[in-house]
């Protein structure tokens, strides 16, 4: 069977870091780091495919090696996978691996927060306890409003705390669609990087129609 360029650039990159020097056989000594990263600048270190938005960190243990792949390309190793209560994950690796790595993003940045004594109130409520109200709406029920995740990184930022935007994500509901739609430009461009690419063009088109 004639090989494609995805098996040809794939073979090339796999075969030198891998132990076998058959391209199935290579595949299968790969295991998931679990390791990943969002960005929109980098190539597939897999098959060369460029402009990915997530990557995810592979290894073969025997020969000490690393590659970053795109989401399309992990799901052609035979990776294992099991969530917190011991069950195995078998298909939407992909999908699961984001959320697992967003989530521990998210609750490593909290728990943070929740760890700093601040001083001072935002109209009649203690930071304090603004802070320990957003952070376990996370935390408790993985559920955020627009309004908390503005609050929340004006908190992480005032505390230098590092996190980073895109791996937040606001609840998809009707309430908090109409919440975004009524936010103000400021809080709007702190939170643009935690939205859907619907939510932010929602949002423009409500308040500047004559942009693009
Ligand atoms: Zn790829």
């Amino acid at each position: 069977m004639a090989k494609s360029k995805w098996d040809e650039r794939s073979e090339a990159n796999l075969l030198p870091l891998s132990v076998s020097d058959d391209f199935v056989t290579a595949l299968k000594e790969w295991r998931c780091s679990r390791e990943m990263r969002i960005t929109a600048t980098m190539e597939c270190e897999l098959c060369g495919k460029k402009d990915l938005h997530y990557q995810f960190e592979i290894i073969n243990p025997e020969r000490n090696t690393a590659l970053w792949v795109g989401s399309s390309c992990i799901k052609k190793f035979d990776i294992y996978l099991e969530d917190g209560r011991g069950n195995v994950i078998t298909t939407g690796k992909d999908t699961y691996l984001i959320k697992e790595f967003k989530h521990q993003h998210m609750t490593k940045a909290l728990m943070a927060l929740l760890d700093t004594q601040p001083e001072g109130k935002i109209g009649i409520y203690p930071k304090k306890s603004l802070d320990a109200t957003c952070a376990r709406a996370y935390l408790e029920r993985q559920k955020l409003t627009p309004k908390q995740v503005n609050y929340l990184f004006l908190r992480l930022e005032q505390e230098g705390i590092p996190f980073d935007k895109q791996y937040f994500s606001i609840s998809d509901t009707t309430g908090n669609w109409d919440m975004l739609m009524t936010m103000k430009e400021p809080q709007f461009q702190r939170i643009e990087l935690a939205l859907t690419k619907g939510q932010r063009e929602g949002w423009l088109y409500r308040h500047k129609p004559s942009a693009k």
